[in-house]
């Protein structure tokens, strides 16, 4: 689909990777963070916890400048912030197609999420679509300018999780979502310039932790830079050699 906005068409063309990140914590919010989340070029937001919405108004970003959100899993400080946004798009009568990308059940969970949070919002939106695409392990696709390739990675027992390989503006960046070290998350990280990966203490066990990180960076190209974000403590990574602690509202270009 074609790009709208001349702004970010001569940035696609500069092959420029802009990365914000509006939360960088874990699911109980350590040391204050807002919940693990980050917006791409200015238009695809990658897993939206409660905080998402929050923190795209405190950078002052319009929140309708999201085209397409990319969900790793279905844990609340990844999906709930969805209704939050979904309401912002209602009430301010967006108009623009929405993406939503997945893991298995996208479409249903989330419209029954959003009858919960908000009930009787869906039978209103009568304005704009929201378009899901559900993924699987391995499935690749195209959306709004940002293709993908979905990675199954092992996170918790109860439910399925996904990583997204992408390729933005002609740049490769890797997320992880949640993830231990894994073989889908060791073939996710191939090929990438970026990778993004949650990052915990030592004895947590179904999160990457600084122990892994050097697992998986050896699997990726050898000048790939590495981000950690989804931390429960600022030092987990602090003194890693080749690593970037993320931090709310911290930004990168590369
Ligand atoms: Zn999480
Ligand atoms: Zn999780």
């Amino acid at each position: 689909m074609a790009l709208k906005s001349g702004a970010i068409e001569s940035e696609r063309d500069t092959g420029n990777l802009d990365i914000l990140f509006l939360g960088t914590g874990n699911a109980t919010s350590s040391e204050g963070r807002a919940h693990s989340s980050f917006f791409v070029n200015g238009q695809y937001l990658f897993d939206a916890g409660p905080t998402a919405l929050q923190q795209l108004k405190k950078s002052r970003i319009n929140p309708g400048d999201v085209r397409v959100i990319l969900i790793s899993h279905f844990h609340a400080d990844h999906f709930f912030g969805l209704p939050f946004l979904l309401l912002d798009y209602w009430i301010a009568n967006r108009e623009d197609e929405l993406h939503i990308v997945g893991p298995p059940g996208i479409e249903a969970r989330t419209e029954e999420l959003l009858e919960l949070a908000f009930p009787g919002l869906p039978v209103r939106n009568k304005i704009y679509r929201r378009r899901y695409i559900e993924i699987d392990d391995g499935v690749n696709g195209e959306v709004e300018g940002l293709e993908f390739t979905a990675f199954e990675v092992q996170h918790v027992p109860s439910l399925r999780c996904f990583g997204y390989r992408t390729r933005i503006a002609g740049r490769t960046l890797a997320y992880s979502g949640d993830s231990v070290v894994c073989p889908g998350l060791l073939s996710l990280v191939t090929e990438a310039e970026v990778l993004v990966l949650d990052c915990s203490n030592d004895s947590d066990p179904v999160h990457l932790t600084s122990r892994d990180l050097i697992t998986v960076m050896a699997n990726a190209p050898e000048k790939a830079t590495t981000i950690v974000s989804h931390l429960d403590d600022s030092s987990t990574a602090a003194g890693m050699s080749n690593v970037l602690v993320a931090s709310d509202l911290g930004r990168f270009r590369f």
